[in-house]
């Protein structure tokens, strides 16, 4: 059994799709499972689609046409015929997002967001399965809210491990020893069979959370880059492709912001043991990386860029210790606004973090913050994390920038800086 991811950019026009099926038909006709995300930015439109249906905007109905023009230039490139059922499929497909938008949003916003932005994935698989059995390749689709169950907390849905192996096992592998499958990533359901949906870029989560509940032998997340970099090109000309990887590192590289795999990816796949091939989709002959639980360290630094940030210190108003008195207050307003925390430092009376500039989310946390403690903050940083540094790699990217914040574990340097 083996497991195949295709992302978003593998699908992003008919050109990716035809370039998927030249991938997969080399493979046995069963006992593949391919996960496919939202084709293109297609998550994005929708997340567009989503903000303005909730400030009523009439915009929403121009949004939605935009992201069926999308799919149906695709099917229109991919199936002459155009009586194929796939034309239909499709604008049923859309059809639920068209009930929901005559509606007025009165459900949660992270509820809606969840019924609306999960409707790409379906999308995409629908049009790779249909495209697969035109061309000769015989596959199934199926949907993933069979298998994958989560509670209800929208938007970054937590899996429920127990019911979610026990539908795998149950429902999808008789599936799979018939014939290769298509599925979706991204997306779950809940116990009352509500659409729910992992997080942003999930769908590499969504594959090895199949790959463990199968017990399958491989994943293979399949790339626009030819494997793990040591740094991401669009920061560094020269980069250098990491050819065996422990999952230490990979979880490590991932948590503090590589893109490459969603950093939940890792964990499931450890723990059965199955290892993890990253491999580019335009030289599919390449080997690409290998993680495994070889324990041998990155043979090169490695660097990770988060842009964006905000550097925010907290000081208790009465001059009583961070540690003893205030972390865990700290850390609970922190988690109610749903901020992570990228990296932290703290002295005897202060308290740094770095998080994600997400405007709304910051300015509500600095209020909530600003109740209890003496707070400064500093926009539009950089964080810079290096795995296994050492001085020549920290001169390398504190070239004309000033260092606001350093944090040195072991093997681990972060640091935010600022343009000088
Ligand atoms: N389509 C979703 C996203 O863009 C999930 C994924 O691509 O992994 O976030
Ligand atoms: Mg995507």
């Amino acid at each position: 059994m083996q497991v195949f991811k295709f992302g978003g950019a593998s699908v992003k026009d008919a050109d990716g799709v035809k370039n998927l099926a030249e991938i997969v038909k080399n493979y046995p006709s069963n006992n593949l499972l391919i996960v496919v995300s939202a084709m293109g930015k297609t998550t994005n439109k929708l997340e567009e689609l989503h903000s303005a249906y909730l400030k009523n905007d009439t915009r929403a109905l121009a949004i939605l046409e935009e992201a069926k023009a999308f799919h149906f230039q695709i099917i229109h490139d991919l199936f002459e015929d155009e009586n194929h059922p796939i034309y239909n499929d499709i604008a049923n497909t859309f059809v639920e997002i068209e009930w929901l938008l005559e509606e007025e949003a009165n459900d949660a916003p992270d509820y809606i967001y969840d019924q609306i932005v999960s409707i790409g994935e379906l999308l995409s698989t629908k049009i790779v399965a249909a495209y697969l059995n035109k061309i000769g390749i015989s596959t199934l689709w199926t949907d993933a809210r069979n298998y994958i169950k989560t509670d209800n907390n929208y938007r970054e849905a937590n899996v429920i491990w127990d019911k979610t192996e026990q539908e795998i096992q149950k429902q999808l592998l008789p599936l799979l020893n018939k014939q290769m499958v298509v599925s979706q990533g991204f997306i779950g359901a809940t116990s009352e069979n509500f659409t729910s949906t992992l997080g942003r870029e999930g769908s590499d989560y969504s594959a090895a959370i199949f790959c463990a509940c199968l017990n399958a032998e491989s994943l293979t997340i399949w790339k626009d880059v030819p494997g793990v970099l040591n740094a991401d090109p669009k920061w560094f000309d020269e980069t250098e492709k990491i050819d065996q990887l422990s999952y230490h590192d990979a979880i490590e590289l991932t948590y503090y912001g590589a893109t490459v795999i969603h950093p939940k990816t890792i964990k499931p796949i450890q723990n059965k043991g199955i290892p993890l091939y990253v491999r580019s989709f335009m030289h599919p002959n390449e080997p690409g990386t290998t993680i495994t639980d070889i324990t041998s360290p990155l043979p090169v630094p490695s660097f990770i860029f988060k842009v964006n940030q905000v550097l925010i210190s907290i000081f208790p108003k009465d001059f009583s210790f961070i540690m003893e008195e205030n972390l865990s207050h700290i850390f609970n307003i922190f988690h109610r606004n749903k901020v992570k925390v990228n990296t932290m430092l703290n002295s005897a009376i202060s308290f740094s973090v770095s998080v994600d500039g997400d405007e709304e989310k910051i300015d509500k946390l600095i209020k909530d913050l600003s109740e209890g403690f003496k707070v400064k903050y500093n926009k539009g940083l950089e964080l810079v994390t290096i795995r296994y540094y050492n001085q020549q790699t920290i001169d390398r990217v504190t070239v004309n920038k000033k260092v606001l914040l350093e944090v040195k574990s072991r093997y681990t340097c972060q640091m935010v800086i600022k343009e000088k």
